[in-house]
């Protein structure tokens, strides 16, 4: 495994490639990447890095965003199956019925693809919902496609919310942690903070000391006096969290799993850099639309 790492990290520094990669990748991968972020911080930083390569490990949505803000670098993927279920579940149909039907700005999560991305008015990503919506001048607002991201930003803003494509829009991994299970840990650690990410549900937003983004969970230990924390994500978050706090401890939901993330390895990684696939492509045309959106949110964060 050690000799793997070190192949991936010579091979990628003698082709030129960055490797960026999600919080929820697995120990091996977070222990690869030149840089650890969400979706937003990764892309973001890549228009500020001067490499003009990227290795992307992720999600297929999250590797899209970094092209649409960096059109003339070239960003491959090892595994192209590597999807997000809930990014599916909000196709540029559905977005385009809901806007003639209620006549109001569509608020778009980043987890969404190029395409949906196109016909929204105004993008958000986990640690910044909240505000966007307050500053958007409309008291009601269509939102997708996570509908507990929804209802966590309709009970902070007080504004009506309405989610797209409804019921069937959500994360697998947060939205099928139970209470139980929480509460569960919380009995065996009775003094833990429990720290959920906004796509749990409502049952577990409930009983959290905290809730936040996984860059807003990454700060919420720095100021907090507690030492236990019970963090309610994707389960390889606490990886990170240990690495930066390694006096604190950190406990995992065991079952909250992203299949899809986990189509990373280092095989297909190593594979990736020696043939240099697979490369994402999105075209021109989709690229400059899913853009407005993502910058009108940059637009409203100045404000
Ligand atoms: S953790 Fe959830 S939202 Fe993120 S990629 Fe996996 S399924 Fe999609």
């Amino acid at each position: 495994m050690e000799l793997l790492k070190k192949k991936i990290k010579k091979l990628a520094k003698e082709k030129g490639y960055i490797i960026l990669a999600h919080n929820y990748q697995s120990r091996d991968i977070q222990e690869i990447a030149d840089y650890l972020g969400d979706s937003l911080q990764l892309a973001r930083l890549a228009t500020r890095i001067k490499d003009e390569k990227i290795l992307f490990l992720g999600v297929d949505f999250m590797a899209e965003t970094i092209k649409i803000l960096n059109p003339n670098k070239k960003v491959i993927v090892p595994a192209r199956s590597a999807t997000c279920p809930m990014a599916n579940s909000l196709t540029s149909e559905l977005i385009i019925a809901a806007k003639k039907k209620y006549n109001v700005p569509f608020v778009i999560y980043v987890n969404s693809t190029a395409q949906s991305k196109m016909y929204a008015d105004f993008a958000c990503t986990s640690a910044n919902a909240v505000e966007i919506v307050k500053k958007i001048d409309s008291d009601t607002v269509l939102f997708g496609p996570d509908k507990n991201l929804a209802s966590y930003v309709a009970e902070k803003t007080g504004k009506k919310i309405i989610p797209v494509p409804g019921e069937t829009g959500y994360c697998y991994v947060h939205n099928y942690i139970t209470k139980e299970d929480v509460l569960e840990l919380k009995k065996k650690y009775p003094k833990a903070k429990v720290i959920s990410h906004p796509e749990v549900s409502k049952e577990i937003r409930e009983i959290s000391d905290y809730i936040g983004s996984t860059s807003q969970m990454e700060k919420f230990p720095k100021l907090d006096k507690g030492n236990k924390y019970i963090v309610v994500t994707e389960k390889d978050m606490v990886v990170k969290l240990r690495k930066i706090y390694p006096k604190k401890m950190f406990i995992q939901i065991d079952g909250a799993i992203c299949n899809n993330m986990k189509k990373n390895n280092l095989k297909n990684i190593l594979l990736a850099l020696e043939k240099e696939q697979f490369e994402v492509e999105v075209p021109l045309e989709v690229s400059e639309k899913a853009k407005i959106p993502i910058k009108n949110m940059f637009k409203l964060m100045e404000v």
